[in-house]
C-alpha cells in the first residue's frame, strides 16, 4: 500500500467560477433559467429592497400621527399604504419607537434576518458574529464603537429578529426639522438609523 504525500483536498477544490458554471449547467439541463433568475434577483436587491422604503415610512410617521399609530400597531398592514410588501414568511413587522429615554437596536443573533424589503439588505457588519454576539451583551459599548454615544439614563432595548418577526426602528425626529416636507425628511433617514446603530 502506498500513501500519497501530496495534499489532495486543496488541489481538488475547483474555483468559484468553475463551481458556478457547473451549477448553472446542471440547472440549464433541467430547463431552468439561472441567468434570468440572477438578473431578476439582482434587480430586486439593488432597486427594490432599498432603505428609502423604510425612510418613507419613518417620514410619514413623523408627519402623520394617525399613520404613526397604525405603523406601531400593525406594521405589515400599515406599509401597504405606501405600496410596500414583505415576503409571506415575514409574518410580523414590528416598528420600535425611539424616545427621549428609550433607544432600540435590532440584530439577528442566529444569522442575518432583517425586514429587508423595507430597510434594505443587511450590511456586512450586521452579519458578523462579533456584532451579533456583542450587541446583546454589551450594547452600549458596541453602539459607542459605532459612533453612537448614548447618555447613561437612556435605556437600550435590543431586539433579536426571528424567521417570522422582523423589526424596524422608528428613530426620533431630529430637532429643527419642523415644517420640512416628507420628501426632505425621507432623505435624512438611513438604514443604520432604522437598525438603531445611528441617530437621524
Ligand atoms: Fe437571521
Amino acid at each position: 500500500m502506498s500513501v500519497s504525500t501530496e495534499s489532495p483536498s486543496v488541489e481538488r477544490i475547483a474555483s468559484i467560477e468553475d463551481r458556478l458554471a457547473a451549477i448553472e449547467s446542471v440547472l440549464e439541463d433541467r430547463a431552468m433559467q439561472p441567468a434570468a433568475f440572477v438578473e431578476t434577483f439582482n434587480h430586486w436587491a439593488t432597486k427594490e429592497w432599498i432603505p428609502e422604503n423604510g425612510a418613507r415610512l419613518v417620514a410619514k410617521a413623523w408627519c402623520e400621527p394617525d399613520f404613526r399609530a397604525r405603523l406601531l400597531a400593525d406594521g405589515i398592514t400599515a406599509i401597504r399604504e405606501l405600496g410596500l410588501t414583505m415576503p409571506a414568511h415575514h409574518r410580523h413587522l414590528v416598528a420600535l419607537e425611539n424616545t427621549a429615554t428609550v433607544h432600540n437596536v435590532i440584530c439577528c443573533t442566529l444569522c442575518s434576518c432583517t425586514a429587508f424589503t423595507v430597510i434594505g439588505l443587511p450590511p456586512d457588519w450586521y452579519k458578523d458574529l462579533e456584532y451579533r454576539a456583542r450587541v446583546v451583551r454589551e450594547s452600549r459599548s458596541v453602539l459607542r464603537e459605532m459612533g453612537l454615544e448614548l447618555a447613561p439614563h437612556i435605556e437600550i432595548r435590543v431586539w433579536d429578529t426571528t424567521a417570522d418577526t422582523r423589526y424596524m426602528v422608528l428613530p426620533e425626529r431630529p430637532p429643527g426639522t419642523e415644517g420640512w416636507s416628507q420628501e426632505q425628511l425621507t432623505a435624512m433617514v438611513t438604514k443604520e438609523g432604522m437598525i438603531g446603530v445611528a441617530k437621524v
